[in-house]
């Protein structure tokens, strides 16, 4: 847990005042910067003390032998874990021979900010060596929004009394000791080293090293070249070894004077090119980056910002804290997506290696949801990088013995690497989730070139999946077996309302689309038939339902297995998964996360209002978010069946998830699931955003601590506002041709400088919900705990994502 104060509550930043070498692992995270390619935690400068040393490239992993006590058909060999890479971020500074380092002499001041603006993070630092001598750091690092393969810092350094002789090493450092604790000893040894050298060189004030994987075969170059600024008698030197290559830059500076060193570095990999090519892609990027100089790249980056506030900024009034988090998360979402480029945003983004590096659904579900409304060439490079999997998709599905594509549950480069089949390739919901992202992009873009291109075949090929998977029994009716859902607490179910419901909408989405575009239906092979078979599937879909309680069932008979004691269940027991065995988890009615609370709202068009109220109550009562993912689809629902108290609860618990660790893992990396989750409440709890259909609809509604709740978005080549009060919801439309959208289920046309604003309809009070005892969402305004003290939220302390 992030106690209170320990991170300064600012609109537009995150700022620690004070060093704090207990949340340093926390930290590392909170300010790693990123743009989807590259990634730096938040390390210090000069590298040490250190929880985790982290940088990362996407896609940049080692494979790694997946063991099994008892093996079987089908369960992947082979897994893929993301590597810290060379770190070329490492500043160290000798102050008369004494090593900077804040573990030894004073102090005076430790600042750090991350500019949410800006994108940089500052650092400022008075330190007195231990042989007394005085000297002010002041830090910038970014990494280039724009020029995607580089990285740059600004260090200075000033005397603050007496004359001191300094020197600046800039390094770059291969191989790092991890700090984790690797248990299997053949993770280990891949991971400790996995990186070979095959060449270093340096000159001037360059220096450059190149290493491949051991195993996955791929390559990385990283240069760095200095721009200094210093007293004339500033000497420089520069060296290299194979893991190590450094430019060192001397000097003594009087009071007054000071020396200024800006470390450009460029980073480049690949599976398929040379090293010689990767050298010059690296020294050509270096290049570049010097041109535009530290100023233009500062100024790149605020520029790019800019524009992601102008189009997706979200503000509030009425609660600070909510504020800053919030603008937290859109600055993490485009971190994690910015500069993706073809490549997966994995659950972690590039902030730790949490989860190996792996990509989940998490990046369809929750980050292209976001996506696609705030960044859609985003969403469209995540789901380029998807079409680049197929083949591999199309391959497993054959291994499983099925038809078309079956989509890894977890993975780097696109083949499985979950060991564990009843929540890993038994989560089939993936497929859907893959094919449904497809479906609102385009929706949202008009962008038919994609559709016709990848778009379709993805939809073909996860509609296929569908059909063999499932099979219609003797009644005729539509039954897919044998598969988890998003709650990881019942796996191997028949029948999963999610699943169902989202391979239901899968198949529709492609009968539609092949009968779009016929010749490309004719190219993936697809006809009348097929097409048929897929409709009669989508149409004969088994939903279970309670008629005894009038709810319906998460999966076939999910309403007859054993009750949960909750009573008897401990606030240290949870996440549960750590604490009890499968098969009492597997026959209980415990959720561990939303499931068909999901399927309420991402396809609420397939449940009329009483039918979400019911079933909202009845699973609101036995699910404990044992997951980070399941606030903010439960705030989502929560809202739209009237508990607004809940939904702004669970709005905060999922958005203060990283920046008050309330997971206990944000060491491991930020939450980007729950990050985007979060900007999802804003914009479909309280905004009441659906995008099932052909128009976009709202139904505002705001809960009582919030006075103003504004949010923005791109919808096919407009900007949209929507500010919502206590009683009024007002629609702009900021650019673009009129549109047509629902507000209560009402179409109302927007246009350019005439905002519509209606007073909200009053809604009856729903009688109270209650989460689970001993894990309700108790995250008030007044909740948090004094520094010190335990979370007193058992709601989500040990959350396992
Ligand atoms: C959740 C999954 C999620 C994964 C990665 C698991 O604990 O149950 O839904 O995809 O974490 O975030």
């Amino acid at each position: 847990m992030i106690p209170p104060g320990a991170l300064s509550v600012e609109p537009w930043a995150v700022a620690e005042e004070e060093l704090r070498l207990d949340l340093l692992a926390q930290t590392e995270s909170i300010f790693a910067l990123s743009n989807g390619h590259i990634g730096l935690r938040g390390n210090l400068d000069e590298g040490e003390p250190h929880h985790t040393p982290g940088t990362y490239l996407n896609g940049f992993f080692e494979t790694l032998p997946l063991p099994y006590a008892e093996g079987g058909y089908g369960y992947p060999e082979e897994g893929q874990s993301l590597i810290n890479v060379t770190n070329g971020k490492l500043i160290r500074l000798l102050v008369d021979d004494e090593p900077f380092d804040v573990r030894y002499g004073t102090l005076l001041c430790h600042k750090r900010v991350l500019d949410l603006r800006d994108g940089v993070l500052r650092r400022e630092v008075e330190w007195v060596s231990p042989t007394g001598k005085a000297v002010r750091i002041r830090s910038t690092r970014l990494v280039s929004f724009v020029q995607r393969s580089i990285a740059a810092i600004r260090y200075e350094v000033e005397p603050l009394a007496t004359p001191v002789r300094i020197v600046v090493q800039s390094t770059l450092v291969a191989n790092e000791p991890l700090a984790e604790q690797l248990r299997d000893p053949r993770t280990a040894v891949a991971l400790s080293a996995p990186l070979v050298s095959e060449y270093h060189t340096s000159h001037g004030l360059e220096a450059e090293v190149g290493h491949r994987t051991r195993a996955s075969g791929l390559r990385m170059t990283v240069a760095i070249d200095h721009l200094v600024d210093g007293p004339e008698a500033t000497m420089t030197e520069a060296e290299s070894e194979p893991d190590l290559a450094r430019v060192a830059i001397s000097t003594e500076l009087a009071p007054g004077e000071r020396l200024t060193v800006v470390k450009l570095i460029g980073y480049g990999w690949s599976s398929e090119r040379s090293m010689p090519a990767l050298r010059d892609q690296v020294d050509a990027a270096l290049l570049a980056a010097r041109r535009t100089g530290w100023d233009g790249l500062v100024a790149g980056q605020r520029a790019h910002l800019d524009e992601i506030w102008e189009r997706a900024d979200i503000e509030i009034e009425g609660d600070p804290e909510l504020q800053q988090a919030v603008r937290f998360a859109i600055f993490q979402i485009v971190q994690a997506a910015a500069r993706v480029e073809q490549r997966a945003i994995p659950a972690k983004g590039l902030t730790g290696r949490g989860y190996d590096g792996h990509t989940f659904w998490d990046m369809e579900t929750f980050a292209l949801l976001v996506l696609t409304y705030a960044a859609p060439y985003a969403a469209r490079d995540a789901l380029l990088w998807r079409h680049s999997t197929l083949d591999l998709a199309r391959a497993r599905a054959r291994e499983l013995r099925l038809a078309g594509a079956a989509f890894p549950w977890r993975t780097i480069r696109g083949e499985e690497c979950s060991g564990y089949w009843p929540a890993g390739t038994a989560s089939f919901h993936i497929n859907a989730d893959i094919a449904d992202a497809v479906r609102r992009y385009v929706a949202a873009t008009d962008d038919t070139d994609f559709e016709r291109g990848p778009g379709i075949e993805l939809l073909v090929e996860t509609a296929r999946l569908w059909r063999s998977l499932g099979h219609h029994d003797t009644e005729g009716r539509f039954r897919i077996d044998g598969v988890t859902g998003p709650d990881e607490y019942t796996a191997l179910v028949d029948n999963n309302v999610f699943t169902n419901l989202m391979a239901a909408r899968n198949l529709r989405v492609a009968s539609d689309v092949a009968e779009r575009y016929p010749d490309r239906a004719v190219e993936l092979g697809v006809g009348a038939h097929e097409i048929a078979s897929w409709r009669a599937a989508a149409e004969a879909m088994v939903i279970p339902y309670d008629d005894e309680l009038g709810v319906t069932q998460q999966s076939g008979g999910f309403t007859r297995y054993r009750h949960w004691d909750f009573g008897a269940t401990s606030v240290d027991e949870y996440p549960l998964l750590l604490n009890y065995p499968y098969y009492l988890l597997y026959s209980s009615q415990v959720i561990k996360q939303a499931d068909l609370v999901f399927a309420l709202y991402l396809c609420g068009d397939q449940f009329d209002p009483e039918q979400k109220a019911r079933d909202f109550n009845h699973y609101e009562a036995i699910t404990v978010r044992d997951s980070t993912l399941s606030a903010s689809v439960q705030a989502i629902v929560a809202a739209e069946v009237g508990h607004l108290d809940l939904a702004y609860e669970y709005f905060r618990e999922s958005a203060f998830v990283d920046l008050w660790d309330l997971a206990g893992n944000t060491a491991d990396g930020l939450h980007v699931a729950a990050l985007a989750g979060t900007l999802l409440v804003a914009a479909a709890g309280f905004g009441g955003m659906r995008d099932y259909g052909p128009t976009l609809a709202f139904a505002p509604r705001l809960p009582v601590p919030l006075s103003r709740l504004t949010f923005r978005m791109l919808y096919r080549s407009r900007r949209l506002l929507v500010d919502i009060t206590a009683d009024t919801a007002r629609y702009e439309l900021l650019c673009g041709e009129p549109l047509e959208v629902l507000h209560y289920n009402e179409p109302v046309t927007l246009a350019q400088t005439s905002p519509l604003t209606f007073m909200l309809p009053t809604l009856p009070e729903p009688a109270p919900v209650a989460p689970p005892p001993g894990r309700a969402a108790s995250l008030s305004r007044v909740g948090r705990p004094p520094d010190g003290e335990g979370t007193g939220f058992p709601v989500t302390v040990g959350a396992t994502t």
